[in-house]
């Protein structure tokens, strides 16, 4: 009767990492539980997962047509839109998200149009722009660009309008950190790079910055704003928390869950509490959405 806060189905995304050109499921070994769903079986495994009690999904693409530009992403028959009409066929009630970027699509890695070895940013946002029109005509309920691109809200809000998906909303990955907690992403969605990504993503010693773009992004037009990773940074979604009425995200990373898994299978905690608390954590922090891998377990077993 006196918990501040609950954790419920509504309050979970599940990502899933879909790959075109694969037949059989392939575990990623550094995520154990977590797999690559080939794309022949997505239709059966959303089926299955909304089935089971998940409410959303986040969708991220592996794909075996990398480009330098990424051009897939905006294909009308490429795998990002085929993957979101699969899934909204498959259950037209799940809340189907889609992840927009590039790095899975490109032959660099990197999370936009690269020139001279620098990042475009206007150049990305405006492919990202129309990204997010083929991602909406697809039947995404929600968009979420992760570029970290300057000014990718605004630009993303203006073609979706333009294109009447003035009623599809995005969900911004506004205070996304350069964090090494992405390594198992990286090994599961085939996107690691030479480099780093820090010319666009946040600095970790940077808290005030994070802010600053996440409020940037609410003034573009954001309508969901996301803190990524999680756990290490529950005092900016505190902060922000603060400063804004949006709906906020927080993403349990990959690196998060292998933490907790490896801890888990090594005997040192106990899986099934920790990730209760963690996801307690995040509410109580100021989280209204959690995007984690352990949604699906938590779906079959429940709270
Ligand atoms: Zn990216």
């Amino acid at each position: 009767m006196v918990a501040e806060n609950s954790v419920t189905m509504n309050d979970l995304i599940y990502p899933i990492f879909v790959e075109e050109e694969i037949t059989e499921r392939v575990e990623i070994e550094t995520m154990p539980g977590v797999y690559r769903v080939p794309e022949g079986s997505l239709h059966d495994e959303i089926t299955e997962i909304h089935r089971e009690g998940v409410k959303a999904i986040m969708l991220f693409g592996v794909s075996h047509h990398k480009s330098e530009y990424g051009h897939d992403t905006w294909a009308e028959n490429g795998l990002l839109s085929r993957m979101i009409r699969t899934a909204k066929n498959a259950a037209p009630e799940l809340i189907v998200i889609s992840d927009n970027c590039f790095c899975e699509y490109t032959t660099h890695s990197h999370c936009g149009v690269l020139r001279d070895g620098q990042i475009d940013n206007d150049l990305t946002c405006r492919n990202l722009s129309l990204q997010a029109v083929a991602a909406a005509r697809a039947g995404a309920d929600m968009v979420a660009p992760s570029a970290m691109m300057d000014g990718q809200v605004a630009s993303m809000r203006a073609a979706l309008d333009e294109a009447g998906f003035s009623g599809t909303p995005i969900m911004a990955y506004s205070s996304k950190f350069a964090s090494s907690f992405y390594g198992p992403f990286r090994g599961a969605a085939g996107s690691e790079l030479n480099g780093d990504r820090k010319s666009y993503q946040m600095g970790h010693l940077n808290g005030r910055e994070a802010l600053r773009e996440s409020l940037l992004d609410e003034i573009e037009g954001a309508d969901l704003l996301m803190v990524k990773p999680g756990l290490p940074y529950l005092d900016v979604l505190t902060r922000l928390r603060q400063r804004t009425l949006l709906p906020l995200v927080a993403y349990q990373v990959s690196g998060e869950y292998s933490m907790i898994k490896f801890a888990a299978k090594a005997g040192a905690i106990d899986e099934k509490m920790v990730v209760r608390e963690t996801l307690g954590a995040f509410k109580r922090a100021g989280a209204d959405l959690i995007l984690t891998y352990f949604a699906r377990d938590i779906a079959r077993e429940g709270f």
